[in-house]
């Protein structure tokens, strides 16, 4: 599946400059492009079905509460502290690099004029965000009304509370009678898994048709070149994470081998990749881990619909990084103290980021408020913020996989047997 996924990726990055290189854009946007907004659709579609069903079959595996709320603890604790690692990495990069002196007065301008306008829009945003007072995103957590919140996937978090609380009501009853409804679930939870297989056969079209359109569709180049460094350092974070933190993190706590784990979760992080969405990309998430690496449906059912909602390591380094280069390139000197109360931003940013494309950029303006860096700012980075965020949610989707294999193995619920025997598995799969 990951070889499909790639080839369609690189021939839609190939057919979208070819077109663009003779002016055929439109041509793309219009008959390209739908088909990639069909498999987002799709991907969303299933996301509330999915979290619903497997959830509540999660929850009800448990055998009690206790079950529930060790699995809860160890979850937030986890992406926690992973979310931490993320902005101090990004810190130490983009001090050392120090990007921001790189930016002369006159790009400076440039960019500020030339994104000036889009930047003002996504500010707009930010400051709605904000003036909510400081309990706000607890009181969001709570839904007035279920269907209200499951007709917006920009709820998740909401439904996600109902559906724990739906769980433990279940477990609480007489199981003669919750079984007719634990019965119903687990029908339910196997409809909509197959659903998702048969959306992922459309995955490498479906991918070929977002990167065509968002090569036809990118703006010149130009300016990319004075944010060359500013690119590279987050590239450089994100890369260590993706590349070396996550794997090795698996390896120690799980045992699995690296190619295995990108074996695992590539065709993930690939759609991560060409949707910049870690909320669309979570059926193929928890398909991934659940099926291919062994992690058990009670685990994956719970961790990944709230990593893909709060856990944002690739979001949370990025604004840190962002933070300090516009600091920089507006000549601020951030002292310790600010650069401490950028990991404590980011961190609060990045879980309160919706996992849709750019949510990150939104929220980095209250990052910035934080060390007195001007909003407007954001014009600098606005050029190229779509090819980051794409990494971003890569880092965002490999960090929620690897929670779960590490919640898994800490609670014994890692594939048959209990300490994966990861070669006899693939092998097993390749055969039938
Ligand atoms: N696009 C990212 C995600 O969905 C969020 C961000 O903008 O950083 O994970």
């Amino acid at each position: 599946m990951h070889w499909k996924i790639l080839i369609g990726m690189v021939l839609g990055v190939i057919a979208g400059l070819i077109f663009a290189r003779f002016g055929y854009q439109q041509l793309i946007i219009d008959w390209v492009k739908p088909f990639g907004t069909i498999f987002i659709n799709l991907l969303k579609l299933i996301a509330i079905p999915l979290i619903i069903a497997s959830l509540i079959k999660g929850i009800s595996d448990l055998k009690d509460i206790s079950q529930l709320s060790k699995m809860g603890g160890r979850t937030l604790g986890i992406y926690l502290l992973t979310t931490v690692i993320a902005v101090t990495t990004g810190l130490l990069i983009v001090n050392i690099i120090k990007p921001g002196l790189s930016i002369n007065e006159e790009t400076r301008q440039d960019l500020l004029e030339g994104y000036g306008t889009d930047a003002g829009s996504t500010i707009e945003l930010a400051t709605q965000a904000q003036g909510k007072g400081p309990l706000q995103p607890l009181v969001d957590l709570v839904p007035s009304n279920i269907f209200g919140a499951m007709s917006d996937n920009g709820n998740m978090l909401q439904v996600i509370f109902f559906v724990i609380f739906f769980g433990i009501g279940l477990i609480l009853i007489d199981p003669k009678v919750s079984k007719p409804v634990k019965d119903f679930i687990d029908g339910l939870n196997e409809i909509v898994l197959k659903m998702i297989d048969i959306i992922m056969l459309g995955a490498p079209y479906g991918v070929f048709a977002l990167m065509a359109a968002l090569v036809a569709e990118a703006p010149s180049l130009d300016l990319f070149q004075a944010l060359l460094w500013y690119a590279l350092a987050v590239l450089i974070g994100l890369g260590l994470l993706i590349l070396v933190f996550y794997p090795t993190l698996a390896r120690i706590f799980t045992g699995i081998r690296y190619v295995e784990f990108f074996k695992g979760v590539s065709p993930a992080q690939l759609v991560a990749f060409s949707t910049s969405s870690s909320a669309a990309t979570l059926p193929v998430t928890m398909e991934r881990v659940n099926e291919h690496m062994g992690v058990d449906d009670e685990v994956t059912s719970f961790v990944l619909p709230i990593g893909a909602t709060v856990n944002m390591d690739g979001t949370s380094l990025y604004q840190g990084v962002a933070a300090v280069f516009i600091a920089q390139a507006f000549g601020l000197d951030l002292t310790l103290g600010d650069q401490i109360s950028i990991v404590v931003t980011a961190t609060l940013a990045s879980i309160g980021s919706a996992a849709v494309p750019s949510a990150g950029m939104i929220m980095l303006v209250i990052v910035l408020g934080t060390i007195g860096a001007p909003a407007a700012g954001l014009a600098l980075i606005f050029a190229i913020d779509r090819p980051l965020d794409m990494v971003r949610t890569i880092t965002n989707v490999t960090g929620d996989a690897t929670v779960a294999l590490l919640v898994g193995k800490s609670l014994d619920k890692i594939g048959p047997p209990q300490v994966r025997q990861w070669d006899d598995y693939y092998h097993k799969e390749e055969n039938s």
